[in-house]
């Protein structure tokens, strides 16, 4: 497969046209790091190769266990080949451990256990500060229906009991994490990419973090966090 047209440049990835089949995109991880909505850009050394790694791994994961996501196959160390999705301006987080805007938000103490995982949507618009919102709103923003929405939620919280496990088993505590759904052939299938950019990890015994708030806060040791995540997800079985 090779890169044609570039359809999209975001803040950590460029999406291509593929030459051979117009179902089918390329995804390249870049190294550029942005945060506190693109008010703290910056690079980490190597992250694109280590997020591809990571994504790709995750996704084959939620694949084996039912859950259909845009990856087709890793293609190279930057490179995920994936089906063509038209995006869901939707962004899904789901919480298991109070932390970032949930604590700001809600005066949650940082490290609350959640008794339930709290799923959350966001309107994905930068230019709006992707604004929480709820189903009315995004029905009568258009973006989504009422059913798909439901799916979302379904499929976030059937995600986090596949990754939450996962991760426990790699001594990493899943906090929260960001997910992208689109429409593929009248199906919904997960998008973008899980990796330390969307995800928060704490260490399960020191509760070290070890994900992109090391760069949000200036915590310093970044690119170490995201290769002992890589390491954990990859050398372990
Ligand atoms: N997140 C993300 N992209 C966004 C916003 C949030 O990947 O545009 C992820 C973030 O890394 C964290 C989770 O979603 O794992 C919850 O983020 P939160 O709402 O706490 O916002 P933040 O603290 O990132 O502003």
């Amino acid at each position: 497969m090779n890169k044609s047209r570039q359809l999209y440049e975001g803040k950590a990835k460029k999406v291509f046209l593929t030459e051979e089949d117009k179902e089918l995109v390329i995804q390249e991880f870049k190294d550029d790091a942005t945060a506190f909505n693109n008010k703290k850009k910056g690079t980490i050394a190597e992250k694109g190769v280590v997020n591809n790694a990571i994504s790709c791994k995750l996704f084959t994961l939620l694949e084996a266990n039912g859950i259909r996501t845009h990856l087709v196959e890793k293609l190279s160390d930057r490179d995920m080949l994936c089906r063509y999705l038209d995006i869901i301006k939707v962004e899904v987080v789901v919480r298991n451990i109070a932390a970032g805007s949930l604590v700001k938000r809600y005066g949650f103490k940082e490290g609350t256990v959640l008794e339930k995982p709290i799923v959350e949507f966001y309107l994905k618009d930068d230019d709006l500060d992707d604004p929480l919102m709820n189903e009315s709103h995004a029905v009568a923003l258009g973006v989504a229906t009422l059913e798909e929405l439901a799916i979302l939620k379904n499929r976030a919280e059937a995600i986090n009991a596949v990754l939450s496990k996962f991760f426990a088993e790699r001594k990493l505590k899943l906090v929260d994490f960001k997910l992208e759904f689109g429409r593929h052939n009248g199906e919904i299938l997960l998008g973008d990419e899980i990796s330390p950019d969307t995800c928060r990890f704490w260490d399960l015994e020191t509760n070290e973090k070890m994900d992109k708030d090391r760069f949000r806060f200036d915590l310093g040791g970044v690119e170490d966090a995201y290769s002992e995540v890589q390491r954990r997800v990859l050398d372990f079985d």
